[in-house]
């Protein structure tokens, strides 16, 4: 058979010594690697009970945010749409009544705001692009689901928690992260 390269090799099998032959060498060899990583650092953590701490950078899943009164940021002035690559969001901007000033904090808010997070690549875009800090990205990862439309998420799934009326949630959803970004 012609060979290709001349790098090939040509392995002799030599007939087993004595000591080979009795495998005990090379057993203990192996049992003395295991051994050893008994006190190494364990790589592996027990996951859900133990958690790995994100990085600054993490960009999870998007909340919609609210101001310390509780009324919505977002404006549907539309730039976030247009700054995704992906073309992942569409919203529906709508006027505000007088009886609404405590629901939204400018004169026009967005009616549907919507997500499509499989064709979402989480760069962070719509995040940057907000003037009104009405977008963020959260330390949170989108759930699984069976279908694709569990993924298209609707603005009462992105919406932060009322900071006046649930505060405690809305300390969880707010997270680590935003008070890492400030301190930067
Ligand atoms: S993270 Fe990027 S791809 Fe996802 S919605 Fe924002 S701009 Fe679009
Ligand atoms: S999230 Fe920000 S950029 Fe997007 S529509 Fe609302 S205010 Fe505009």
């Amino acid at each position: 058979m012609g060979l290709l390269t001349n790098r090939a090799k040509v392995l002799e099998q030599k007939p087993l010594t004595f000591m080979e032959s009795l495998y005990l060498p090379a057993i203990l060899k192996g049992m003395a690697i295991t051994f050893s990583h008994m006190f190494k650092k364990k790589p592996t953590i027990s996951y859900p009970e133990e958690q790995r701490p994100f990085s600054p950078v993490f960009r999870g899943l998007h909340v919609l945010n609210r101001d310390e009164y509780g009324r919505e940021n977002c404006t549907a002035c539309g730039l976030c749409a247009v700054a995704c690559p992906a073309e992942a969001i569409t919203m529906e901007a709508a006027e505000r009544k007088e009886s609404e000033k405590h629901l939204y904090r400018e004169e026009k808010y967005a009616a549907k705001y919507e997500i499509n997070m499989l064709r979402c690549i989480f760069c962070g875009l719509c995040e940057e692009a907000c003037p009104k800090d009405a977008i963020y990205m959260s330390e949170t990862f989108a759930p699984s689901n069976f279908t694709r439309k569990g993924f298209i998420y609707s603005k009462d799934e992105l919406l932060i928690p009322n900071p006046v009326d649930e505060k405690e949630k809305y300390e969880i959803a707010k997270g680590k992260r935003e008070v890492q970004l400030k301190n930067k």
